[in-house]
């Protein structure tokens, strides 16, 4: 589970969260939707314990983020906005890197390698450097990296920009999977179809707050509007 109570974040003298509020319940995926600018990354950052200096409260699977970031790091899969991968290893030297920083026993680090490798299809680029490889690739890689130590959340930014329709949907049935084992999955994205189908409730943040929060039906019921992307225009 993840609370998040009157988050407020300043880069120098500008606020750019301005008393955020949301909960994401066990086996739900909460989508966090807004413009560009609007706060997304900067929540979900604060959210995997990268930015630690924040005001107001924000707990994730019992852990206070602004106590123990390390600890954070350590129960959270995140996937920023832009692979942060090692551009000079392999896949296999990357993803052997990570099994041992997060400690991961050998047999199962391979056995999950193996398992996500063959899903979306990669094992053709694993010797090849990570830094000659196209971005949807990377982008698997990364998503492979976050999910590794089986984290109890996750925190997903635009994970799935890149991905190709195939790789797209093995994604989402491994996030169904996820949900149906009880993570908490944060979800940011600009593809709304996308939004509608994955995410059980849905916050929308505008400037730094949320202005709307709901289930797609109850979002329906706020802004008076059918279409997600009517709802979005007149909210934001
Ligand atoms: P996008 O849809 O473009 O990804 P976003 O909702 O993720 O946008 P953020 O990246 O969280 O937006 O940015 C929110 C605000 O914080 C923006 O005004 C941005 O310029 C500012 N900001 C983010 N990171 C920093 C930083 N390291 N230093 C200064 N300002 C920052
Ligand atoms: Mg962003």
């Amino acid at each position: 589970m993840i609370i998040v109570e009157n988050l407020r974040k300043k880069f120098g003298s500008k606020e750019v969260l301005k008393g955020i509020n949301f909960t994401v319940n066990d086996g739900e995926i909460y989508g966090l939707l807004g413009p560009n600018g609007s706060g997304k990354s900067t929540t979900m950052r604060i959210l995997s314990g990268i930015i630690t200096d924040f005001e107001g409260k924000v707990m994730v699977a019992g852990v206070d983020v602004s106590r123990d970031p390390m600890k954070v790091k350590e129960i959270v899969g995140y996937v920023p906005e832009t692979p942060a991968l090692y551009e000079s290893l392999t896949p296999a030297e990357f993803f052997s890197f990570i099994g041992g920083v997060r400690r991961i026993p050998q047999d199962i680090l391979e056995e999950r390698v193996k398992r996500l490798v063959d899903a979306f299809g990669i094992g053709k680029y694993m010797n090849q450097l990570i830094g000659t490889l196209s971005f949807g690739t990377k982008q698997k890689i990364s998503l492979i990296s976050a999910l590794l130590h089986d984290p109890q959340v996750l925190i997903l930014d635009e994970a799935m920009n890149g991905l190709d329709p195939k790789s797209a949907r093995i994604f989402r049935e491994l996030l169904f999977e996820f949900k149906e084992e009880g993570k908490s999955i944060v979800f940011s994205t600009h593809i709304l179809a996308l939004a509608e189908v994955m995410c059980d409730r849905i916050g929308i943040i505008y400037e730094g707050r949320i202005v709307a929060e709901g289930t797609i039906d109850e979002l329906r019921e706020i802004a008076r509007e059918e279409k997600l992307e009517d709802i979005f225009l007149k909210l934001t």
